[in-house]
Parts: structure tokens; sequence; C-alpha cells
């Protein structure tokens, strides 16, 4: 008798490739996950390296993990109760509540290993009435024939599109799928051979294409041993997120809470600052000038760790035309990566998967409704995600900053926070800033970039207002 058990393969292990694991293996699919890179479970997220940032994790994603029954441990995640903010110059450091009181960091490492060790309960298919998932790691996608449903997997390093940073594995070997899930992040070998294909070019829905914008800002990692003694006026900063800011020369310090009682951080600078930034005494210079609340020990550990570690961009903005084609559909950063700016790229990835849960009802799914999947995928998810981008970028991103760099008032900056204070002392009146909304709701973010342009138009007419009364109080001033 044919195998009815549907076949998916999908390419990264990353978090959005591995949650997707766990809800199609929870719907009976056998999954095949595919990883280029080695992958250590339990040491992922302890060394600092360019995939060892921590991320805040918003209601959205937190629901999604949910929805595959993913618990985030205490163990892996810290709960932010307060977000801690201070400017160069600034008296004091401003301390708020965080938007969500159970948003949770995380390390990235620590999220996909975290995933990655939930999706081993599937191996062999050992859970009942669910399918199976098989993880094989140091293997890239070779070739692909999407006609046919064929996709071939060389072990990285015998193939040199992969650009792996993996082991070379063992033999390559092909798959016959029912559908190939690209979450292989923002440089997708998938998505690149979908549009390169010729079927794909020539299908009714045309071409998939994609654009990728870089972000201005750089980063590197970095730990630092304790935070005591940075003189922040609060007695606990165990749970507190900690973000220093030099506004003028544009560099910040992002400062999280871990676990194992390390801090994790990431300094973020304008492109080609890093790479002016030599020893270890140029990054001592900077940031005891731009942060003058660390105090010598921490300066020193922190710029310690600076000269060895290559600088990481903050991303690629990605919009792809469509997120589908016959038999594939790509999720996570390999269909919509975005700058960090807003912190929503795992956020939406770990979202996407909870779209496919939805899409798929809780029920076994058949090959025909795995054959449908796609095309309803990109068409409940397409006009969300690049809204998700679009906000990223207009929010507080690269665009953001080349018009500060660009304008001495920043119109953007100024109705941000004229709005912010006034839904603080009027909030019967004014309501909060839609950018400030996106972590603790699971609205759409098409609805919230709505929200966002109405809240532009009408900060504009009051700031329109406003210079209107002041000319005209000048008028009358100065008029005999
Ligand atoms: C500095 C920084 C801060 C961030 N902060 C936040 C935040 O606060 N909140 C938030 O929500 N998001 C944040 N993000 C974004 C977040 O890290 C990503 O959006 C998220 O990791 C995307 O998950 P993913 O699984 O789609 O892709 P990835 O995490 O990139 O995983 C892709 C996986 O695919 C593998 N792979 C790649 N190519 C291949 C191939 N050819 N074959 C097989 N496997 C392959 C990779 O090795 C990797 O394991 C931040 C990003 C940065 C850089």
């Amino acid at each position: 008798m044919a195998d009815t058990t549907p076949l998916v393969c999908i390419c990264g292990a990353g978090p959005a490739g591995a949650l997707a694991a766990l809800y199609l293996a929870q719907r009976n699919c056998n999954v095949v996950l595919v990883e280029k890179a080695p992958i250590d479970k339990d040491a992922m997220g302890t060394t600092v390296g360019p995939r060892t940032y921590n991320i805040l994790l918003a209601k959205r994603s937190l629901l999604a993990l949910e929805g595959a029954g993913v618990k985030l441990g205490d163990d892996e995640s810290i709960m932010i109760t307060h977000i801690v903010r201070y400017r160069k110059g600034a008296k004091k450091f401003m301390a708020f509540p965080a938007h969500v009181p159970w948003s949770r960091t995380i390390n990235r490492g620590s999220l996909a290993g975290l995933l990655v060790r939930a999706c081993e309960a599937y191996a062999g298919g050992k859970q009942q009435g669910s399918g199976s998932i098989k993880l094989r790691t140091g293997y890239s996608l070779s070739q692909l024939d999407v006609a046919a449903r064929k996709a071939t997997f060389a072990p990285v390093g015998a193939d040199s599109s992969s650009q792996g940073q993996g082991q070379a594995g063992g033999e390559p070997f092909t798959l016959t799928y029912d559908l190939i899930i690209g979450a292989d992040g923002t440089f997708s070998r998938l998505r690149q051979v979908l549009s390169e294909d010729a079927g794909v070019k020539a299908s009714p829905e045309g071409p998939l294409t994609f654009t990728q914008e870089q972000d201005t800002m750089m980063y590197k990692p970095f730990t630092l041993a304790s935070l005591q003694g940075l003189s922040i006026p609060l007695e606990n900063v165990g749970s507190k997120f900690v973000v220093l800011a030099d506004p003028k020369r544009n560099h910040s310090l992002f400062i999280f809470p871990t676990k194992d009682g390390v801090h994790r951080g990431t300094y973020l600078m304008p492109d080609g600052d890093h790479a002016s930034h030599k020893s270890e005494s140029d990054y001592v210079a900077s940031l005891s000038d731009s942060f003058p609340v660390l105090n010598q020990a921490q300066l020193r550990e922190i710029a310690a760790q600076l000269p060895g570690t290559p600088a990481s961009s903050g991303g690629f903005n990605t919009r792809c035309s469509r997120l589908h084609a016959p038999g594939a559909l790509l999720i996570g950063d390999a269909a919509h990566a975005m700058w960090p700016s807003l912190g929503q790229g795992a956020s939406s990835a770990l979202e996407d998967c909870a779209v496919l849960g939805k899409l798929l009802g809780p029920g076994p799914v058949s090959k025909a409704q795995l054959e449908a999947l796609p095309a309803a995928f990109s068409a409940a998810r397409h006009a969300d995600v690049v809204a998700a981008v679009d906000l990223t970028e207009a929010g507080f991103g690269g665009k953001m900053q080349r018009t500060r760099a660009a304008s001495p008032i920043n119109l953007h900056m100024a109705r941000f926070i004229g709005q912010m204070l006034l839904s603080k002392a009027l909030p019967f009146l004014v309501p909060k800033p839609a950018l400030m909304t996106l972590n603790d709701t699971t609205t759409p973010y098409t609805v919230v970039q709505h929200r966002v342009e109405r809240q532009r138009v009408g900060g504009n007419i009051v700031l329109g207002g406003l210079a209107l009364l002041a000319a005209y109080g000048v008028a009358r001033a100065v008029m005999p």
C-alpha cells in the first residue's frame, strides 16, 4: 500500500524551521529537517559569536511557541520586568515597565537549541498519533526539481554554493517531498533556487522575486560579568534590559540579563565605525566617551573582547513578491528578514509557524491539504510580513537614522515623543503610539501599519496647527 503520510522537507533548523517541524509532525507529517551548521544543543548560546545575541520575544511569538506545546523554561529565558534607558548627557536613567509584563529575553542560539531538543521527541515517530522529525546536520540544498518534487542535499563543503560553516558530512541524499519549506535564513538557498527556476518563472503567478536592503548599523556581541557598579539607581538589575545610547555618534549598547548571571550585550555603531576601531584602546576611548556610566573595569572588560570579534550587519530587509511556489513555501528570515530595530524578526518568524498550524487545522493532514498550503499561506501572510518589514524601516531603522542625519529637526521623533507624552497625560483622548503596541499584541502587522500611518497624518495636523498658532501669536505680538 502507498504511504499516505506526507513528507515535508525543511531547510534550516533555526527558530522558524524547528518550530515549523514541530507543528507539522504534530499533524502527522514526516519531517526531514536539514541544517547546514553543526548543532550543539546544549552549548548553544553559551559562547560569544555572531549568532549568540539575545532577542526579546513578543506576545505573538510566545503564543506561537505555546501552540506547539513549547515552554520557555526558567533556565533558558528570563522575564523582563523593566527596560532601563540612559542617554549620554541625560541627568537621569529612564526606567519603565516592559511593554509586555511577561515578555521574555532569550539567547537566539538557546532558543534554536531548545526547539531542536523538542524536535528530538519526534525522532523515529516516537510520539503516538504523530509523524516523525529526522534532523540531518551538515547538509545544504544542492539541486531542486520543482516539477518532480525532488530535492538533493550535499554535505556542506562539497557544494560551494552552500557557503556553510559545518563539517563535511556523509553522502549526498535525495528526497521526494510533498512540501519543501525554506527556513534557511536571510541568504536562503531555497529562495534563490526558486527565484531562478524556469518552471516557477513561467507559472501563472509569474516569477518569485525578492529585494534586499542592508541595515546601516553593525554590531559586535560581548559579555559582561556584572552590572554592579554601573550607576543605575535601581537595586536589582537582574531582570532589566539596559539600553545605553549616545545619540550624537549613534552608538548604543544593549545589555541583556541572562540566566547564567553573565550579562550579554551588543555594541551597535553605524557602518564603518567598527572598522575604524582597530585596538582595545580605541574601544576604551569610545566607550568611556559615549557611556560614562560604565565604570573602568566594565569598559575594559567589554573593550578587550571587541577587536577580535567580527562586526555583523544588523541585517537585511527582505521583501519577496510572494512566499510560495508549487510544493514550496518560505518562512522566517528566508521570507522576510528584517532589521533588528523593532525586534520583530524572530517574533514574526515564529508567528509564521502558528499561521501554518492554523491553516492546517488540528487533525492529521492529508497530502491534498499540504498541496494547497503554500498558496494559502502566501495569501494569509504575505501582506502582513511586508508590513512588518515596512514598519521596521520606517520605525527606528536605517531610514529614520538617515532622516535624522539629514535634518536637524526630526519630525518622526518629535511626533512619536509628543504622542507618547500626550497619551500618558490624556490617555482617554490620545492613544499610545501604535509602534509601541507591537510587542503586547497579536494584531496583524498590516493593522498596526495602518494605525501608524493614521497617527502620522494626525500628528502632522497637530504639528501644523501648533505652527499656525505660533505664527499667529508672533504676528499679533509684532503687529501694531
Ligand atoms: C543583533 C540582532 C538582534 C535581534 N533582536 C531581535 C529581537 O529582539 N526580537 C526578535 O524577534 N528578533 C530579533 N532579531 C532577529 C532574529 O534573530 C531572526 O529574525 C530570527 O533568528 C529568524 O529565525 P529563522 O529561523 O528564520 O532564521 P535564522 O535564525 O537565520 O536560522 C536559519 C537557519 O538555517 C540554517 N541555514 C542557512 N542556510 C542553510 C542552507 N543552505 N541549508 C541548510 N540550513 C541552512 C542556518 O544555519 C540557521 O540555523 C535580531 C537579529 C539580530 C541580528
